[in-house]
């Protein structure tokens, strides 16, 4: 298949392409297009701002610089890697999507999601929320209490909150506890009739990780790494991320 792939700019000026082309690993594939659209066709970010990861990677690929480096598409892409699934030649688009990002300022990213990377930062809570460690304890508490109290067959629904040695660490999208608590509860029954062994942490409980929406590489990784502690100063064997 690799010999039917058509070649992509080797002789335009890319500078952008050739910038990630060294930042992929194994160069992203970026060069093996076949044109072939299945990354486009499922992608729910096309045809917005009249652009698809199709158009996009090939733009990239032809040496359109200013035009892949200042398209607002990049900023409908969710992340979600359903284009690399389905491309025969496995070529990451979200990364590259991610480096266009990241040549954006600052003050020009979308605020609402630099905004949601910011307020991460005010806590080892790591919400995008802004909200504390204090405040997942409390609206866990809460709830769970109004649980035993209001439903059948859970007056001995236990929520464990920074118990050491639990062999699942569960993250909870910020949103929930904070907004919805009732969301939180259908995942605790689940949990309760699997009798999985499993706790929150009041550190690096928030799932969500609007750092890497907002490619801010710096925040990306303190926030991964304070979840990661958090796991492993409770000697979990297991971090399952919701997000
Ligand atoms: S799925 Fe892959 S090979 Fe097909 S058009 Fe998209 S990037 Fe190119
Ligand atoms: S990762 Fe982005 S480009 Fe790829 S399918 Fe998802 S939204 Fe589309």
């Amino acid at each position: 298949m690799a010999d039917a792939a058509i070649k992509l700019g080797s002789e335009l000026k890319t500078a952008f392409f050739d910038k990630v082309k060294g930042l992929l690993p194994e160069e992203g594939h970026l060069n093996l297009c076949l044109t072939c659209g299945a990354c486009s066709s499922g992608c729910p970010a096309t045809g917005q701002d009249d652009m698809d990861p199709r158009k996009f990677l090939r733009m990239a690929a032809m040496g359109l610089d200013e035009e892949v480096t200042t398209t607002p598409w990049v900023w409908h892409c969710t992340m979600c890697t359903r284009c690399v699934y389905v491309c025969p030649m496995q070529i990451n688009i979200p990364q590259l999507v991610y480096r266009a990002r990241q040549m954006w300022p600052e003050e020009e990213k979308p605020r609402g999601i630099v905004q949601s990377c910011k307020a991460a930062m005010l806590s080892d809570a790591t919400s995008s929320m802004g909200a504390y460690p204090e405040d997942f304890i409390e609206s866990v508490e809460e709830t769970v209490e109004k649980v035993r109290e209001e439903q059948r067959g859970y007056t001995d629904l236990k929520i464990d909150m920074d118990r050491k040695g639990a062999k699942y660490f569960l993250n909870q999208n910020s949103r929930e506890p904070m907004t919805e608590p009732d969301e939180m509860v259908p995942l605790w029954k689940i949990m309760h009739a699997a009798g999985a062994d499993w706790t929150y942490g009041s550190l690096g409980w928030a799932a969500e990780n609007y750092c890497m929406f907002a490619a801010s590489e710096e925040e990306w990784e303190k926030i991964v790494r304070t979840k990661a502690k958090a796991v492993d100063d409770l000697g979990c064997e297991y971090w399952l991320n919701t997000e």
